[in-house]
């Protein structure tokens, strides 16, 4: 027996003699010197690589602790950066007793100037969101790429249709003439799943742009020429799952960096469970470990190496690409506390960054939980500045088609904005009227053009961020109850064989045009507007179909009015806001540019917004 286990060991030291040792990955794929954070967690994967030991000499580096885990393809390497490292490469190298058997050339770059101090979107911008498979097809050749499981095909909703990196770069005028200021594009990291891949959100590769959008090199040029045109750019990240396929899922350096169920086990999707002061374990559990969709396995970040592991990649990519923020997908459904220390890591490296976190629930209070210093009763806090304004969405998408009523119509917007208390800062939230998960606005509102102005007006003056679907400004349709594939249908104009271009006025519908010029008019008029980026916003309680709130900031003041009545005129006698107005006594009516001398009463048509500036 004892002879038995000697040839084994004998046969296992010749097999790794034997076999090629080999480094296939180290990640992240590269580090900075001078970073605010000096340690470094660098993962090495190899087959059977844990045995050896693993070697680093560099001025400057501090190895330190080496971890090893269940799977022995996986080494964890601590390094600590001195305030002397320079930029340059060493080897990494594995030891088996005194010798090299496997070597791997490690970069350490020179970080850009000014990449600490950059300044993420703000209140000042306007967001435009981008799902790069259905945006335009800049590159024909890279539809079908060697490797990628799933092949194009444009007339699957669900398959992928061909839309990439360079569609979006070379339309980059045409979304800096519509005059937003940043872009937020689904996720471009590689989904190399077998169907269903085009949406962004099954990563598969961590570290890499999938090859059907383009590479890594394209994407930080994508964010150089955006910033040329002064477009900032939102990077979508997720923490809460990745595919099945993930090369990192599909070879677990422990079992526990997933969440495991004998059987398939599903979120419950309530993320009240979180701060439900009666919530049972069972729920809290189910929505937090739950997987999302059968090709997503639920991350654990309580796994300590899988959150570093995530946090660095966050940190990698903001570093590597240059990007003005971060939209994190579905937020509440990762472990908060790994988002605490996830934000305060980020900030600490980037401290004018910006960070949007999807929070997608039903609630203000529960919606609230989940921003930047919330007054939260449990002492919770994200770190996270900016969420998705859900409630608002809901309030936006429905006031335009009630009659107005005690809480119906745009009560709805009235009450939202009433439970503002409740958000540590609510004019940071991300307001919207739609997204790649909800009806089209449009659809929404019956394609019922006066609504739609409304809507517009109202997402552009009210307090928060706001964020235009692409599409939503040649009034694109569809409803999510169709299917996904209807609510991201593809820009006309982005692939060469398309018979009209949208992209051009020569190829918009008369109504295109007004629907686009309604917006850039907008726009063009928000982008320096004071008291829509940082006023105060004040309402008065709506009243027949009517209702009217302020921004104001300094000398600077708004007026939005709003007839809800489908067939009324109603008549505005200003009287009422004497708090607001009593210092003004003309108007410019921003949506037609017409002077009003004559302040104290104005008609209102039915189905209408109107929006003034005051001067003295
Ligand atoms: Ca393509």
């Amino acid at each position: 027996m004892k002879y038995k286990l000697l040839v084994l060991f004998v046969l296992a030291q010749l097999s790794l003699f034997s076999q090629n040792v080999r480094i296939d990955r180290v990640e992240p794929p590269s580090w900075w010197a001078g970073m605010e954070n000096p340690n470094l967690q660098l993962m090495i994967h190899g087959k059977d690589i844990s045995s050896l030991e693993p070697g680093i000499i560099y001025p400057g580096i501090t190895v330190g602790e080496i971890t090893r885990v269940e799977n022995p393809d996986y080494l964890f390497v601590n390094l600590t950066f001195g305030k002397e490292v320079v930029s340059g490469s060493f080897n990494i190298v594995l030891k088996d007793a005194d010798k090299n058997v496997a070597s791997y050339e490690y970069k350490i770059l020179e970080r850009e100037e000014g990449s600490a101090e950059r300044k993420g979107f703000d209140k000042t911008d306007v967001v435009y969101l981008i799902m790069p498979d259905r945006f335009a097809n800049g590159d024909p050749s890279n539809d079908d790429m060697p490797g990628m499981l799933e092949k194009a095909d444009r007339n699957n909703p669900d398959g992928r249709h061909g839309g990439d990196i360079k569609g979006i770069s070379s339309h980059l005028d045409y979304i800096a003439d519509l005059g937003v200021s940043a872009i937020w594009m689904n996720p471009l990291l590689e989904n190399n799943n077998p169907e269903y891949s085009y949406h962004g959100y099954a990563i598969t590769d961590f570290y890499n742009v999938d090859a059907r959008f383009g590479t890594n090199e394209d994407y930080v040029n994508l964010v150089k020429s955006s910033h040329e045109k002064g477009l900032k750019v939102i990077m979508d990240m997720i923490f809460n799952h990745a595919s099945v396929y993930n090369w990192l899922i599909e070879d677990l350096p422990s079992e526990d960096w997933i969440h495991q169920f004998p059987e398939y086990t599903r979120s419950n999707f309530r993320g009240s469970a979180i701060m439900d002061t009666h919530a049972s374990d069972y729920d809290r559990e189910k929505f937090l470990t739950g997987w999302f969709d059968h090709h997503m396995a639920d991350l654990n970040q309580k796994n300590k190496l899988f959150a570093n592991y995530l946090i660095q990649n966050s940190v990698w990519w903001i570093e590597y690409s240059g990007i003005d923020g971060i939209r994190i997908d579905t937020q509440p459904y990762s472990y908060k506390e790994f988002l605490t220390e996830w934000s305060s890591r980020v900030f600490q490296e980037y401290p004018e960054f910006n960070v949007v976190g999807e929070a997608w629930q039903q609630k203000e209070s529960i919606t609230a939980y989940f921003q930047k210093d919330a007054p939260n009763r449990d002492g919770y806090n994200s770190g996270i500045p900016s969420v998705t304004d859900f409630p608002m969405y809901f309030a936006m998408s429905k006031a335009f088609n009630e009659r107005d009523g005690w809480t119906e119509g745009l009560a709805q917007i009235y009450y939202v904005l009433a439970q503002d208390f409740l958000y540590a800062a609510p004019e940071e939230n991300l307001i919207f009227c739609d997204n790649h998960d909800l009806d089209r606005i449009y659809s929404s509102l019956g394609e019922n053009f006066s609504k739609w102005k409304m809507a517009m007006a109202t997402l552009m003056t009210m307090r928060g961020i706001p964020m235009i679907y692409y599409g939503t400004e040649i009034l694109m349709t569809g409803n999510a109850g169709d299917g996904h594939g209807f609510i991201r249908k593809d820009f006309p104009g982005g692939w060469p064989d398309d018979k009209t271009d949208a992209f051009t006025k020569e190829g918009r519908s008369k109504q295109q045009n007004e629907a686009f010029g309604f917006l850039q008019n907008l726009l063009e008029w928000r982008k320096s507007n004071g008291a829509v980026h940082f006023g105060e916003l004040k309402h008065f309680v709506p009243a027949d179909d009517v209702y009217v709130y302020f921004r104001h900031k300094d000398e600077n003041c708004i007026m939005v009015a709003l007839n809800n009545s489908s067939n009324a005129v109603r008549a505005l006698d200003t009287d009422k806001f004497k708090e607001c107005l009593k210092k003004f006594n003309y108007a410019v009516n921003v949506i037609t540019g017409e002077t009003i001398n004559y302040i104290d009463a104005f008609s209102l048509p039915p189905k209408s917004v109107l929006v003034l500036e005051f001067g003295k």
